[in-house]
């Protein structure tokens, strides 16, 4: 749709001049994701205040016009894009930061970037968990809005765990405060939860009341080398039994080392089929106590190098290698369907080995990499979507992923959500009841279906996801 010239004056009325861009190059800067795929707005504002979001999607529900938040844009669902035009909100202006250092509590603004908000905790002895390797580039509202992960979530959980309460804008415009400031409270349904990984459907968060802990006072960062993907995935199941809790334990295969190892050389033996990166903190004891048994068990599965990061240099290269990953495989080919599966962490190896007779009987080159201690893998398929053949068989072998996930007792997305590109999948995992009840509550906040449409559920009349 196009946003007839009184909307678009309405709209001039509500935010300042240097707020609001109709500008082509404005626009086309917001009209994309992650997805790398892309839809022009007609509109972008950059609100200040929750009072410009409410009047204007109090406007929306007036005239009909969609409202799409945007943080970071860095979604691999699609959850950003304007899929039928209207106004992008983007929360980068919202940036406020108050660190409440005797109750532990960061109250900060949604468009603050997740690593700004790390780095200054971190500088207080304080420490925010949530880290999803686009700590850098993604907002902390993205974030609750994608339940975002990340590999330190298998330690100590995902950004659900840390949000204690939220200022939200809700579809009709009404501001509201959910949650607490408190370290407990259970007064009404817990709404906070509802909103965290409704992405953008539900309302726009404007502020977040966060939780934080101490900072652990030591670490170590481990690296261990496997000739085959098989060896890598028992030993995190193996991890896992023995209740050894690494901070992160993150899986790399062949593909993607030699792709990234471009980017930062880390010295990674040739011939390497898998790696995982594995950090433990804690006190001195405990670090010093996990290390020497996660060497133990990658000596009985097979390792062919195992080393313990020396310094810092180190440490930041290894991190640099997982974090270059993503952007790295575009070396192999131009399109990359990156899905974020989960599974019982004892079914890895069934995961990683299922995922490769995929690639093989569909003819399509399959890379993975991820959390594994959490049994979240992105598997990423790798095409070209220009050869209509080599489409064909990449969407045929994610959706050949999904199923085996599912027959696993797996879910089809562990963070990134749903957005659009998940969207024709969603009733392969959830029941058409559960999904009315999530219909219901979609059309008892949003009746007229203004606020981020075509995300999660196909369309609002279509009963088929
Ligand atoms: C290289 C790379 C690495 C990544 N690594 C990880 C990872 O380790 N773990 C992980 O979980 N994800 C990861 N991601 C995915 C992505 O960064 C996350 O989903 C992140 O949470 C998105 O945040 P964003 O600010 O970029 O949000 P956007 O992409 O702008 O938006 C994502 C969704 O949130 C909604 N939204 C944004 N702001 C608000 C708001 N204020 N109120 C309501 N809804 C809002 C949008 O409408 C959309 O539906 C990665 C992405 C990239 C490109």
């Amino acid at each position: 749709m196009s946003l007839p010239p009184p909307i678009k004056k309405k709209l001039g009325r509500i935010f300042e001049p240097k707020s609001i861009s109709f500008s082509k190059e404005d626009l086309l800067c917001y009209s994309y994701d992650a997805t790398g795929e892309s839809h022009l707005p007609d509109v972008v504002v950059f609100p200040t205040t929750a009072e410009e979001i409410s009047l204007t999607l109090k406007l929306a529900n007036e005239s009909g016009f969609p409202v799409i938040p945007r943080g970071g844009g860095s979604g691999f669902t699609g959850g950003t894009l304007p899929v039928s035009g209207g106004v992008v909100i983007s929360t980068q202006r919202m940036t406020s930061i108050s660190i409440d250092q005797e109750n532990l509590v960061a109250d900060v603004g949604s468009g603050l970037l997740t690593g700004d908000l790390q780095d200054e905790v971190e500088e207080l002895g304080l420490f925010y968990p949530p880290d999803p390797t686009s700590v850098k580039f993604s907002t902390i509202g993205g974030n609750i809005a994608e339940n975002a992960g990340g590999p330190r979530a298998v330690k100590y959980g995902t950004t659900r765990d840390y949000v204690l309460g939220l200022e939200v804008v809700l579809p009709n415009g009404d501001i509201v405060r959910t949650g607490v400031k408190t370290a407990k409270g259970v007064v009404g349904y817990d709404l906070t939860r509802l909103l965290v990984g409704s992405e953008g459907t539900l309302g726009i968060i404007t502020k977040a009341f966060l939780r934080l802990i101490p900072k652990p006072k030591e670490k170590a960062l481990m690296y261990a080398v496997f000739g085959d993907l098989a060896s890598a995935a028992d030993v995190v199941s193996t991890i896992i039994r023995e209740k050894i809790t690494p901070s992160t334990l993150e899986f790399i295969d062949g593909a993607s080392i030699r792709c990234a190892e471009e980017y930062v050389s880390t010295g990674i033996k040739s011939g390497a089929e898998a790696v995982l990166l594995i950090e433990t903190d804690g006190t001195l004891k405990s670090v010093e106590d996990s290390t020497a048994l996660i060497k133990k068990i990658c000596q009985e599965n097979k390792v062919l190098e195992f080393r313990v990061a020396k310094d810092k240099k180190e440490i930041k290269d290894l991190w640099k290698l997982r974090k270059n990953l993503s952007p790295a495989l575009y070396k192999i080919k131009p399109t990359k369907i990156n899905e974020d599966i989960v599974v019982p962490r004892s079914m890895l190896t069934s995961l990683v080995t299922g995922v490769q007779e995929i690639a093989e009987a569909r003819g399509v080159l399959i890379v993975s990499f991820g959390h594994a201690g959490d049994g979240n893998i992105h598997v990423n398929v790798m095409i070209d979507k220009d050869d209509p053949d080599e489409a064909k068989r990449g969407a045929e072998a994610v959706s050949d992923v999904f199923d085996l996930t599912l027959s696993l007792g797996g879910t089809i997305s562990g963070e990134h959500g749903v957005g659009v590109t998940k969207a024709p999948y969603l009733s392969r995992e959830l029941s058409s009841s559960l999904l009315s009840v999530m219909r219901g509550i979609k059309d008892v906040l949003d009746p007229k279906g203004i606020l981020n449409p075509g995300k999660i559920f196909l369309s609002p009349s279509n009963k088929e996801n």
